[in-house]
């Protein structure tokens, strides 16, 4: 049995203050009658889903491989080429020059993204709970398996803060092992996108408790500065989530989703 906790407050700005987009959005998890509110807060108008697992029942629904957090065919996806999209494209071309940075991915899915930066970088890790990249050398499953005296340059975070019940902690935490200067690529969903604002609880992105987290520009930028970076750049583009894994794949949305802005590229640098 999952334990659920609610939680009322706006995730990101602490604002008691929501509506309710929806009051029962089903799971991703097809064998379950579960379901979740959708709420968005009146002060930076952020979305999030509520009750949810916590943070570290959450870690435990990854590592079991849970049909709570991952979709039904999102295995076998998981570990397929992605799109290099913009993403992509802006951390390998970051500096022409990167051999002396330490590197740390967080949630590398299949590894595509790891396996382009080790070539570039001086020493890397990334941290995965599920177990698609675990054939890779130096993908551990959770920070505390990385040498405490290691700091970092580069801080990459694909996909990750929308699976989480708190963003600003999960940050946090990461940031501690940055050294000064450093830089943070992060990428999670637009929901001030077009395809959000219309679909709303019917949005693909929508898909608790894989998805908890839905960023508005205003939410992206108090969990960036509530967490000590600052934004240097700042996409909207389509994602490079793996299409069939979508519990509401179909080939008109696929089309709608790649036309999209549905997806936010931050990078920012360590203040
Ligand atoms: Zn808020």
């Amino acid at each position: 049995m999952i334990d659920l906790h609610h939680r009322r407050e706006c995730p990101i700005c602490n604002s008691p203050k929501s509506l309710i987009l929806h009051d029962a959005v089903s799971t991703i998890n097809e064998e379950s009658n579960l379901t979740t509110e959708l709420r968005e807060c009146d002060e930076c108008s952020h979305w999030w889903n509520t009750p949810s697992p916590r943070q570290a029942e959450l870690i435990d629904l990854y590592k079991s491989g849970s049909l709570y957090v991952i979709g039904k065919n999102w295995d076998v996806e998981t570990r397929k080429p992605r799109e290099e999209g913009v993403f992509h494209t802006m951390i390998t071309n970051f500096k022409t020059d990167m051999s002396d940075m330490n590197y740390l991915e967080v949630g590398c899915g299949g590894g595509q993204l790891f396996r382009s930066m080790r070539e570039k970088v001086g020493l890397c890790y990334g941290i995965e709970p599920g177990d698609w990249a675990s054939d890779i050398e130096d993908i551990v499953v959770d920070i505390n398996m990385i040498p405490e005296n290691l700091s970092f340059d580069l801080l990459v975070f694909q996909d990750v803060i929308e699976h989480t019940e708190d963003p600003i902690d999960t940050l946090s935490m990461y940031t501690d092992r940055m050294r000064p200067g450093a830089t943070l690529f992060v990428a999670f969903p637009n929901k001030d996108a077009p395809n959000a604002q219309r679909e709303r609880e019917q949005w693909d992105m929508i898909r608790p408790f894989g998805h908890l987290q839905y960023f508005s520009k205003k939410s992206l930028s108090l969990l960036m500065e509530n967490t000590g970076w600052e934004i240097t750049t700042l996409r909207k583009g389509p994602n490079t989530f793996p299409l069939t894994a979508l519990k509401t794949y179909n080939p008109f949305r696929t089309l709608k989703r790649l036309r999209g802005n549905d997806q936010w590229y931050v990078q920012a640098g360590k203040l």
